[in-house]
């Protein structure tokens, strides 16, 4: 299994995984010729990507995902309920490329295993599983809480949000206070504070590669994030490097793991 970090944070999310042979992505927040660019980075050709699975209606996820997949033909699967929400860019897609599930389900050789998560608007992460190899992806959300933490455990990579470093998006003076309340709020994005909680459980559960993700280019800073993490984990008996390792996805295509 492969996965690939194509972009990831407040301007565009687009995921590549790959598992023999079976090639997908991970949203698509990028325009579709950008999403072509960077798969071109990478070797695939758009024709290539077999499917796309979406986890919510937000720009940053969906910007090129119409025309991506009108243009190659790519069936786009989303949960029931985001498909009932998602605005005019799910008409301009053909009926038959727009899949709906309500829970867990297998597409060739992956079992996909979809998670609700508070954000706000209909929301979902995902892990993909194939034999003993199991990958989550858990961005855009409030909080976590023990269902959603359990429906990820015993992951070996999890790309999980960092959105926000609680003290930059306080002290922002770009940010108006009902923006900073909705950001921090139980339905908006996960802090690092937040996240290096999810990580502690994720650590002793089995995960052993974590990608931090969605880091919000005003309140957040990927050495802040990484920092932060090693920095409150190692009281906590887990240290980066030999219990976990974190990595950070950035708005550039970047991170790339394989799982044997
Ligand atoms: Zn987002
Ligand atoms: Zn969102």
């Amino acid at each position: 299994m492969r996965i690939i970090n194509l972009a990831s944070g407040s301007d565009g999310n687009v995921t590549y995984l790959e598992n023999e042979g079976v090639k997908v992505l991970v949203d698509a927040g990028l325009s579709a010729s950008e999403i072509t660019n960077r798969l071109a980075i990478i070797g695939v050709k758009p024709t290539e990507i077999d499917a796309i699975f979406l986890t919510h209606d937000h720009i940053d996820h969906t910007k090129g995902i119409d025309v991506f997949s009108n243009k190659y033909n790519t069936p786009v699967f989303a949960h029931e309920k985001v498909w009932n929400s998602f605005d005019y860019k799910a008409r301009r897609m053909s009926a038959t490329n727009r899949k709906a599930f309500a829970d867990e389900f297998t597409y060739k050789n992956l079992d996909i295993k979809p998670v609700e998560i508070p954000h706000d608007v209909d929301c979902f992460g995902f892990s993909f599983i194939n034999n003993d190899k199991k990958v989550s992806i858990l961005t855009d959300l409030g909080h976590t809480n023990d269902r959603i933490l359990g429906s990820i455990a015993n992951s070996q990579l999890v790309y999980l949000e960092a959105n926000y470093d609680k003290k930059l998006l306080m002290e922002s003076v770009r940010y108006p206070l009902s923006l900073k309340r909705r950001i921090d709020g139980p339905n908006g994005h996960l802090s690092n504070s937040a996240s290096c909680d999810a990580i502690d459980f994720l650590a002793r559960t089995g995960t052993r590669q974590i990608v931090l993700s969605h880091l919000s280019k005003e309140n957040n800073r990927p050495e802040l994030a990484y920092s932060f993490m090693c920095d409150n984990l190692s009281p906590r008996g887990i240290k980066e490097g030999e219990d976990i390792k974190i990595d950070v996805a950035s708005t550039k295509p970047g991170v790339f793991f394989r799982l044997r």
